[in-house]
């Protein structure tokens, strides 16, 4: 049986349901997170990525609509490490926590009246094909700041991603680049992006309507520790896309994805970049629990008999 946390118990999942009156289900009133694990089949354990940075980075946007949780991210982390548990995965996972405001009654605002529920799923690869992306910008614009921020992750928002990745798909492509409304590059529908220009990396600052991704955040380590590349946050035009050296998604689900042409135009090559290449093998790695210095940013799901984790475990 799989089960899912909601309204503070650990439930069968199909027992977790929710009022067609519910407040977020009308209108979009929920924060939610994608935490990915991963299993390593020798050592028959699902390592948990950088689970405390999730729960930090919701418990920040739950205030963007007044959402005040009453779990610390410590909380969340062990409820979220009880629940994988108990589902017995032995396979690369999704965990979904959403805070939402639970009020069963018609009104726009923001009540206080508010509920917190996780599931996890099993989940192999976002981009099925190892093949690099064929990308378009998208005629959709990335929402602003001021009108729904994108840094919130909050569900509501998710219609603009939406659009864009239909229209992307539609038109025959893998996947979309959103322009900010001034003209500059922001990110893909649930995904950060970055840009190898002359030997460094470069990817839209925090400012420009960016969901501040965790993934993106680690690169940029990654990259400056095992590999000795300086990562530039700065804005990007448009027509930089199309003259990158190489070009690439991360995410949580997208992982890394290396992007082989935007708009028809190839970037470098059309395959995948040295760069790229470099940091999509060091975060494999690294997520597996195969590179031990990294082995800070993963919670280990199956208790092991007599192995102490050094440091803190996540
Ligand atoms: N941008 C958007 C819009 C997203 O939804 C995501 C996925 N959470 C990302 C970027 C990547 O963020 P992270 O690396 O924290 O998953």
């Amino acid at each position: 049986m799989q089960y899912a946390y909601f309204q503070k118990r650990y439930v069968p999942i199909d027992d977790a349901k929710i009022s067609i009156m519910t407040h977020a289900f009308n209108y979009g009133t929920a924060i939610f997170e994608g935490i990915k694990g991963y299993y390593n089949e020798e050592d028959d354990q699902i390592y948990i990525f950088r689970l405390m940075k999730h729960y930090e980075r919701m418990i920040k946007n739950c205030k963007i609509l007044k959402i005040y949780l009453e779990y610390s991210a410590e909380e969340l982390a062990e409820i979220t490490r009880n629940l994988v548990e108990m589902n017995n995965f032995k396979c690369d996972i999704y965990v979904r926590p959403i805070a939402y405001i639970s009020l069963e009654k018609v009104g726009v605002r923001l009540p206080e009246e508010h509920d917190l529920c996780i599931y996890t799923i099993p989940m192999d690869s976002y981009f099925k094909s190892d093949k690099p992306l064929r990308v378009c910008v998208s005629s959709w614009k990335r929402i602003d700041d001021n009108a729904i921020p994108g840094r919130g992750k909050i569900c509501g928002a998710y219609v603009n991603s939406a659009l864009a990745a239909q229209e992307a798909r539609d038109n025959g492509f893998d996947e979309a680049i959103f322009l900010n409304d001034d003209g500059h590059v922001s990110e893909g529908p649930g995904m950060n992006l970055f840009m190898v220009k002359d030997g460094v990396l470069r990817t839209p600052p925090v400012t420009h309507n960016i969901l501040e991704g965790i993934t993106r955040e680690s690169i940029i380590e990654i990259a400056q520790e095992e590999l000795g590349v300086s990562t530039f946050p700065r804005a990007i035009d448009r027509s930089e896309l199309y003259q990158a050296d190489e070009l690439f998604f991360c995410g949580t689900a997208a992982e890394i994805a290396p992007i082989g042409s935007v708009d028809h135009r190839p970037i470098g090559n059309g395959g995948i970049g040295r760069l790229t290449c470099e940091i999509r093998e060091l975060f494999f790695k690294i997520v597996r629990g195969k590179y031990p210095k990294y082995n800070k940013w993963l919670m280990e799901v199956y208790k092991r008999k007599g192995v102490e984790l050094t440091g803190k475990r996540y």
